[in-house]
């Protein structure tokens, strides 16, 4: 069983120690993949230089080009490398070149001759514009061949890896999470999803990692293949991705292309360098033309890994602070298709919530109705629709507005309203229950205004329309639920609280007597 303790958590990322036969390596990681043939920085300056503790390399690639030597050596010998290694299994290369000259039995024995920490099975990738009945073919093969595993494997210390295969049938992807976390994998992984990433289909991407997370159990890490670009790590991270490699540090930076946590940027275009790392401190971008190709490469691919490994700890720290929706707010904003992933994750809000922390250190930011979607939002009216129920005594219900309902319970103007709206009604106290409506959370009975985090937040004013549109289907919610003689909504003429007593009032033409309106 593979020994994997998680310190922190906030979403579905999680900061975690994986345990290895080479060391303990921290996650989420980003791991570096490494091509001998063609590597401008090599393991051992990405072990010094960017503390790097984890990397990735292609077996299938070594074994074709030097596979006695590797086999002599050991995988950490030949790259100079002294943390974890993990190899992938060639995989890719069927992808990209149709069949390939070796067996799972053969990439099985190798990984195990050359001592790499964590190995690949031989999968067969589902690719991307292909037929449902191809589809189902690679992951029933992948099934078989992780079958095969356990009788073929002769070590016990390395940790295996069992990809996830069905490409963009989201059925089939999560059939195949369901049956490959049967097999005794340590590690689980999604399989092919490049050409996704390539077209930054990341909307789609969101749905194959949560059909096969959904599927796999969740004390496995899991890795992403091929995952690309740093604006893409937060989200990765935050559905629950631990580990991910990337060529694109030094694909992009033999093509003169310079990588940004919002983007790439072609060397030419750039007229200042938007980057303090110890490469780009105190050059400009003309120095960097000026430069022999080779050392522009060099340059440019230590630049593109400054890059990755700072979002990395970025993300970490977001994790820690319990502010990773609010990052990946900021990532998102960085490209329209980052965006619509974002949108996304209103179908799994509630999965979301599931497995998301209870109480974060730090107040929340709402800036649009994407928020909506957060588990915190979520959380509060499941609880308020399953586990709450108002007190006994109350008959009459009066919903006042608020922006911090703690604030506004305690201010002296609220008072003086409540009191001015029992004697216009001529209701007595003791019989009234004072609840909140507040953006974006709904519904807030008076006596929770202090639970984490109904009165810990800020929201971006003025209110936008599907915002809205939430508080008052909330409201319309509470009070067919919850019995009471009369419920009389609060609301000062010509602010929000109108716009939403309007939608109210639309949905309840109906049934008038459901809830009335007072302006004060
Ligand atoms: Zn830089």
């Amino acid at each position: 069983m593979v020994e994997f303790e998680i310190r922190s958590r906030d979403l579905l990322a999680r900061i975690g120690r994986l345990k290895t036969k080479s060391g303990t390596v921290e996650t989420p990681a980003f791991l570096p993949v490494i091509n001998m043939a063609k590597q401008s920085v090599t393991p051992k300056e990405l072990w010094e230089e960017f503390g790097c503790r984890i990397l990735i390399t292609n077996a299938y690639i070594i074994k074709k080009q030097q596979a006695e030597k590797v086999a002599r050596l050991g995988i950490h010998s030949f790259l100079n490398f002294p943390g974890v290694i993990m190899t992938d299994s060639g995989a890719y290369q069927i992808l990209a070149y149709g069949d390939i000259d070796i067996t799972p039995r053969e990439i099985i024995r190798f990984q195990e001759e050359i001592d790499t920490d964590i190995a690949t099975i031989l999968d067969l990738p589902t690719g991307w514009a292909v037929s449902k009945k191809h589809a189902e073919h690679t992951v029933i093969e992948t099934i078989n061949r992780a079958k095969e595993l356990e009788k073929l494997k002769s070590r016990n210390d390395i940790l295996w890896v069992g990809p996830i295969q069905g490409g963009r049938y989201l059925d089939l992807v999560a059939e195949s999470a369901r049956r490959m976390s049967q097999l005794p994998f340590d590690i689980h992984a999604l399989g092919s999803p490049t050409p996704v990433m390539e077209q930054y289909l990341f909307d789609l991407l969101v749905d194959m990692i949560f059909a096969a997370k959904m599927n796999a159990p969740f004390n496995r890490p899991f890795h992403l293949f091929g995952a690309g670009h740093p604006f893409m790590f937060a989200l990765a991270v935050a559905l629950g991705c631990d580990l991910f490699d990337s060529a694109a540090y030094n694909i992009f930076a033999q093509d003169d292309r310079y990588l940004t946590t919002y983007g790439t940027i072609h060397l030419k275009e750039l007229e200042y360098l938007p980057c303090s790392c110890p490469v780009c401190y105190r050059r400009d971008p003309r120095e960097f033309r000026e430069m022999p190709k080779n050392e522009r490469e060099v340059e440019l691919t230590r630049h593109n890994l400054h890059v990755c490994f700072a979002e990395i700890k970025r993300i970490k720290q977001a994790i820690i602070e319990g502010r990773l929706w609010e990052h990946l707010m900021i990532r998102a904003h960085g490209h329209p298709s980052l965006l619509q992933a974002m949108k996304r994750l209103k179908d799994y809000s509630e999965i979301i919530e599931k497995h998301s922390p209870l109480v974060k250190r730090s107040g929340l930011f709402f800036f649009s109705s994407i928020d909506l979607a957060r588990p915190e939002v979520i959380r509060h009216n499941m609880r308020l629709k399953e586990r709450y129920s108002p007190p006994e005594k109350a008959k009459v219900l009066i919903l006042f507005p608020s922006f911090g309902p703690r604030r506004t319970g305690k201010s002296k103007r609220y008072k003086k309203i409540l009191a001015d709206t029992c004697k216009t009604l001529r209701i007595d106290k003791n019989q009234i229950h004072v609840c909140f409506y507040v953006p974006p959370f709904g519904v807030v009975p008076k006596e929770l205004s202090d639970v984490y985090p109904l009165s810990q937040f800020e929201i971006t004013r003025p209110l936008d329309v599907e915002t809205m549109e939430y508080v008052a289907q909330r409201i319309m919610e509470y009070v067919k639920t919850n019995r009471y003689e009369r419920r009389i909504m609060l609301v000062e003429s010509g602010t929000w609280q109108e716009e939403i007593a309007k939608i109210c009032m639309k949905y309840f033409r109906e049934d008038k007597r459901l809830l009335e309106f007072l302006t004060v």
